[in-house]
């Protein structure tokens, strides 16, 4: 699944290749799958996006925003698989979910694996829509300090006991963070994933806040994940540090083994040196 330095990518790529260019046809695909995410009806995308120039792009969290001027938003969200830019005269994919075919013969073409939304809004209803009302900021934003962090913290203590993971993966506290890169934020940050929030010091609040701004940063610096592929359908730069591959082998840091285990809804990759279960102090 996409992930934050994944939408950030595909936003800046589709800025650099398809802003500016006129729809020539809108389909909402080939392959009907019910958990592609729609809000309009075949006939009727095809009549509302007909004749509409891509905007500049942006991501908010697990989101991208796709202006169609004038009046419209194409919306991708909580979604993976593959948004794919085709040149004029290149062979399109036999399956799809989404097609723009442009005025100049060249092709956007969007496959979610799982599940995701493919929505097209009048411009300024999409941020009515569930999940961007009331987004909280995301580590791409200037909103994301330190202390709006420290906050955050404080506010989730006053409610159910939550650890770190929970803390990075659930409920879109941090919106845009995923199972995947929160595995290298822990890591960095020197936190096993089932630590209690309500137990970090501030020290250790300071490392975690970094550890997010650094891994992110990282990621998209990098193209986002090698296990995604970007707008021209290339995987990333971003090798995660700990995941299914580098299991069993050693820590990136001090060497010891990395452990595999389940827990809140996905796999956790730790090193148990860096990252004890409980505090030492
Ligand atoms: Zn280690």
């Amino acid at each position: 699944m996409f992930e934050l330095p994944e939408f950030v990518t595909l936003a800046g790529q589709i800025n650099a290749t398809l802003t500016g260019k006129a729809i020539q046809h809108g389909s909402l695909g080939n392959s009907p799958h019910k958990f592609v995410w729609y809000n309009r009806r075949p006939d009727e995308f095809a009549e509302l996006t007909q004749g509409k120039t891509v905007g500049a792009a942006y991501t908010k969290g697990k989101w991208l925003f796709i202006p169609l001027d004038p009046g419209y938003v194409l919306l991708f969200g909580e979604c993976g698989g593959r948004i794919i830019y085709h040149p004029a005269d290149a062979k399109l994919p036999e399956k799809y979910h989404l097609w723009l075919a442009f005025t100049d013969g060249s092709s956007l073409t969007a496959m979610t694996q799982m599940w995701g939304a493919m929505e097209l809004y009048e411009s300024g209803q999409e941020l009515d829509r569930q999940y961007i009302k009331d987004m909280r900021p995301t580590p791409t934003e200037p909103e994301f300090t330190y202390g709006y962090f420290s906050s955050l913290i404080d506010s989730l203590l006053l409610g159910e006991k939550r650890s770190v993971k929970g803390l990075l993966t659930q409920e879109q506290f941090i919106p845009g963070l995923g199972n995947a890169i929160a595995q290298d934020i822990l890591l960095r940050a020197g936190l096993h994933p089932r630590r209690p929030i309500g137990e970090l010091s501030n020290e250790q609040r300071h490392g975690l806040y970094n550890a997010i701004g650094s891994t992110v940063r990282e990621a998209v610096a990098e193209g986002g994940r090698c296990d995604e592929t970007d707008l021209f359908n290339h995987p990333g730069g971003y090798v995660r540090l700990m995941d299914s591959k580098t299991a069993g082998g050693p820590c990136p840091v001090c060497g010891a083994p990395i452990e595999k285990f389940q827990y809140l809804g996905g796999a956790c990759y730790i090193c148990p040196r860096c990252q004890p279960a409980v505090t030492d102090s």
